[in-house]
């Protein structure tokens, strides 16, 4: 992917080299290796256990983090920070971080503008989300955001959560590797920004209240993250390919990080077994599968996963 042509955006709250649980009131901190982003509002990364999401307003998702946890903290995050090489590891690691840093706001500031478009096409507005860079663990209005919670978008602040360590997570334990990958999660949070938005979360979250129901293969929550996919890959369409920023071997990327993060991956490579029961992001086809809908159409109007029979 290129991202030299993307417009860098202001909207990042850099947390990173604080102890956690600070709102905010150091962002634009620069320690730890941290990296000189602008701090106009914060910046949020987040990727994808939306688990909770799907339970929508803040109280709920304090509850049920937990659970969301499970999938990532499981799949070996601790420890890859850890390493014989103590100095040169750490520097390398900080430049590595800057321009992973820099990529993020940039595939931020694209995602501003095309949904800011496809918004005001549609007669209406996009408000961006800030989304939040740190490291260990900080507050969000969902609970505390923290390695094992992966990246999700917290509905009760409108920021999106993200941990730089995920994309090591991605590469090491998951084997998605490459910069379209980090965007591919990037944009699929920004895509539960655009559902809250749009009034989709509200009102599947009250559908999922009312009905009790809120996990299984094609379950409120599934068709969340899978519509999260889908516009996600209507962005990529947009915004990177149709502009001529898309580089050989992204989709595949993209693809191989959407296959990864599955939650048939993600469960077996924790217990050994999925539980389709339990799922609430879709397995690894069928996010590859709306992925590439949004893709192929680059129309968010293609990715209606509430009504379509077969996910
Ligand atoms: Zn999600």
């Amino acid at each position: 992917m290129r991202d030299e042509n993307l417009r860098e955006s202001t909207n990042i709250e850099d947390r990173r080299g604080g102890s956690g649980g600070d709102d905010g009131s150091f962002g634009g901190g620069f320690g730890n290796g941290g990296i000189p982003i602008r701090t106009g509002g914060g910046l949020g990364f987040v990727i994808v256990v939306l688990l909770v999401l799907f339970f929508g307003g803040g109280k709920n998702l304090l509850s049920n983090l937990p659970a969301d946890d499970n999938s990532y903290s499981q799949s070996g995050y601790q420890g890859q920070q850890t390493n014989a090489n103590g100095l040169n590891e750490t520097h390398d690691r900080s430049a590595e971080e800057a321009r992973t840093a820099k990529r993020i706001a940039r595939v931020l500031g694209s995602t501003e503008d095309y949904w800011g478009n496809y918004f005001k096409q549609n007669g209406g507005t996009y408000n961006p989300p800030t989304l939040v860079i740190f490291d260990n663990a900080t507050k969000s209005a969902c609970g505390t955001a923290s390695q094992a919670t992966g990246p999700f978008y917290c509905p009760g602040d409108g920021k999106v959560y993200l941990d730089m360590g995920f994309f090591n997570e991605m590469r090491t334990s998951l084997g998605a590797n490459g910069d379209f990958a980090e965007a591919y999660v990037v944009a699929h949070e920004i895509g539960h920004r655009v559902q809250d938005e749009m009034g989709i979360l509200s009102k599947a979250h009250r559908a999922m209240a009312r009905s009790g129901q809120d996990k299984g293969a094609d379950s409120l929550s599934v068709r969340i993250e899978l519509q999260a996919d889908c516009f996600a890959g209507a962005w990529a369409k947009n915004a990177i390919a149709d502009a001529g920023n898309l580089e050989q071997g992204d989709v595949e990327e993209a693809m191989n990080a959407a296959e990864a993060v599955g939650d048939d991956r993600l469960q077996k490579r924790a217990q050994g077994y999925a539980v389709p029961d339990s799922f609430t992001h879709g397995t690894s086809a069928q996010r590859e599968k709306w992925f590439n809908t949004g893709m192929k159409s680059g129309d968010p109007a293609s990715c209606d996963t509430f009504s379509a029979k077969n996910l």
